[in-house]
């Protein structure tokens, strides 16, 4: 995929501007749009509630290399993908708004939640996280192929540290310090419910331990390590414990080598599902 020349970059437009229909997009073009990293710390601290966060966070363009990224991929597309339209914007969290599991992943898939404007969405690892969570019965259905497709979760949230699709999947350590505050106010609004943070991957992880410094939880030291299975407990200030476990992320790299199995998923979810439940051990 090529990345356009810095003078070219003007034409690109994110295909779908808010307010054209697009099943599940809140934004409209009344949505304030974040140009810098304090814009995007203003707007999601502004927010009074999640569909703020949902819409202003879609419209973002505080990070001009994954801005270009995302909407010349949107232009280009992927040869199977060619005859569907590209969502091309950041794709916002996804899921029940009373969840007490928030799965936290990286960032979206190019010709996944970057094509189908929902978090992983038309994608390998969509299919296997969705699958999971329909095995575990928080998900009405085993998978999700676009965002029109009714899919339904019942108490979990999922949410992208870095909002944007990244070149090579891989954000700058700016880029995710910039997309931070949308992940840490979506903890803030849901702080009523949620209890537990199932980790994709050691960048989610860290992720979460850095939003959760931030909002002034008590996070061990020295900082828990990422893991398969791995639990730390984050203790906020009114002394509420949410209890992050780690899995393996769900990408091809690790679901096609057997690193992660659908065993070892399973058991990551129902760890996470029960101590977020604040239920005993069976
Ligand atoms: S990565 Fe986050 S902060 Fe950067 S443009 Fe995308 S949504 Fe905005």
């Amino acid at each position: 995929m090529r990345l356009p020349h810095p003078r070219t970059r003007e034409p690109f437009a994110s295909p779908v501007p808010p307010g054209a229909g697009w099943p599940g997009d809140v934004a409209s073009p009344a949505t304030p749009v974040a140009r810098s990293a304090d814009d995007v710390a203003r707007l999601a601290a502004a927010s009074s509630d999640l569909a703020d966060v949902d819409a202003c966070s879609t419209v973002c363009r505080a990070c001009p290399r994954l801005v270009a990224w995302r909407e010349d991929v949107a232009v280009v597309k992927r040869r199977m993908f060619r005859d569907q339209p590209y969502w091309g914007r950041p794709a916002a969290g996804f899921g029940d708004a009373a969840a007490t599991l928030l799965v936290a992943g990286l960032a979206p898939a190019a010709n996944g939640a970057n094509r189908t404007g929902r978090l992983f969405t038309g994608d390998r690892s969509g299919d296997w996280i969705f699958a999971g969570l329909h095995r575990a019965g928080v998900a009405n259905q085993a998978e999700s192929v676009d965002a029109a497709d009714g899919l339904a979760l019942t108490g979990v949230r999922m949410a992208a540290a870095v909002r944007c699709a990244p070149p090579g999947n891989a954000p700058l350590p700016a880029e995710r310090d910039a997309c931070e505050p949308w992940l840490r106010r979506e903890l803030e609004l849901t702080a009523g419910t949620v209890r537990g943070v199932l980790a994709l991957g050691a960048f989610g992880w860290g992720a979460v331990l850095t939003v959760a410094r931030h909002l002034g939880w008590s996070v061990p030291r020295p900082a828990p390590r990422f893991g398969h299975g791995a639990v730390a407990p984050l203790t906020r200030p009114d002394g509420v414990v949410v209890h992050l476990v780690g899995c393996y992320h769900v990408s091809q790299q690790n679901t096609q080598t057997g690193r992660l199995t659908e065993a070892m998923l399973d058991d990551a979810l129902a760890l996470a599902l029960r101590l977020s439940r604040g239920t005993p051990p069976a």
